[in-house]
């Protein structure tokens, strides 16, 4: 029996082994006790939130075809097609890459495959190429600082800040609805991600800044299990920048009594304001971490 089990175990972790960078990645387990699963959500005539797991993105349908954004990774990709399917028959036209990130943009062959232009900012070439995927088209179109998308009389604006989380953020503006699409610099409700991986807090603080002065009255925001709200107020962006304002501030108090140890930090820095926030208690450290290190080094 042991025998069996332990050939059954091998086989397992062959095939998951296999499979693990294979298109139909995440494999694994999810993290932090939510399902996968999916869901389209309409916020909007021909606008709908397809979330897959914890992640989401946007479409839109036009009499045109369809503009995609962040296809996430294959499998949600695939789920994605699906649903689309059952709303249009349109062809997929445009696959907007929000960043650099492969959690985000992977799994964009199949609308590649049907003819879809990407469309990312042109840092994200450089990115891309420093750290290449197979299952990640390369964007046809490339901009700088703006890149106004239509089709089928809808409009999408893209709108560059400078590097703020990696150096191709874009948020997209659909200056119609007044709704902004953002992708990882704002998650409402919730901490920063984990030690906040290249994201660099002062450039952080200044983008919402900049990206709190357009005209939108609602966000869709690119993070939050199924029973967060699909679309949220735009007070979420100023939020967003006064939680990373007082996770700066609250750690700067201890260091200036002169705690510079990144391991006292994290037990000490609290901030009870946001104790009711996603993911307060297991990544609340580990951001004031990413704060020790932004003033133990500069950045
Ligand atoms: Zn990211």
């Amino acid at each position: 029996m042991k025998h069996l089990l332990l050939k059954f175990t091998f086989v397992l972790s062959l095939l998951f082994s296999s499979t693990a960078m294979s298109a139909d990645f995440p494999t694994k387990e999810p993290m932090g006790g939510q399902p996968f699963g999916h869901s389209v959500k309409k916020v909007s005539d021909g606008l709908y939130v397809f979330r897959w797991w914890v992640y989401r993105n946007i479409f839109m349908v036009t009499d045109e075809g369809v503009i995609v954004t962040d296809p996430l990774n294959p499998k949600a990709a695939k789920l994605l097609r699906n649903e689309i399917r059952k709303i249009t028959d349109k062809p997929v036209k445009y696959v907007v890459y929000s960043h650099n990130h492969h959690d985000h943009i992977s799994g964009g062959n199949i609308f590649k495959e049907e003819g879809a232009k990407f469309i990312g900012h042109k840092n994200i070439l450089k990115e891309l190429g420093d750290h290449p995927s197979a299952v990640t088209p390369l964007p046809d179109i490339t901009f700088d600082s703006e890149y106004t998308l239509q089709l089928g009389g809808r409009t999408i604006e893209l709108k560059y800040f400078g590097p703020n989380h990696g150096e191709s953020l874009v948020v997209m503006m659909l200056p119609k609805e007044k709704i902004l699409f953002v992708v990882d610099i704002v998650t409402p409700r919730r901490v920063a991600f984990r030690s906040m991986p290249d994201f660099w807090p002062d450039e952080w603080i200044r983008s919402l800044k900049e990206i709190e002065q357009l005209d939108f009255d609602y966000v869709i925001s690119a993070h939050g299990p199924e029973n967060q709200p699909a679309i949220d107020p735009a007070a979420v962006v100023k939020e967003q920048r006064m939680y990373l304002e007082d996770l700066i501030a609250a750690v700067k108090v201890e260091w200036d009594k002169g705690t510079h140890s990144p391991d006292k930090l994290r037990k000490l820095v609290k901030l009870p304001k946001y104790k009711h926030w996603r993911s307060y208690e297991q990544w609340l450290p580990m951001n004031v971490e990413r704060i020790w290190a932004y003033l133990h080094m500069g950045w």
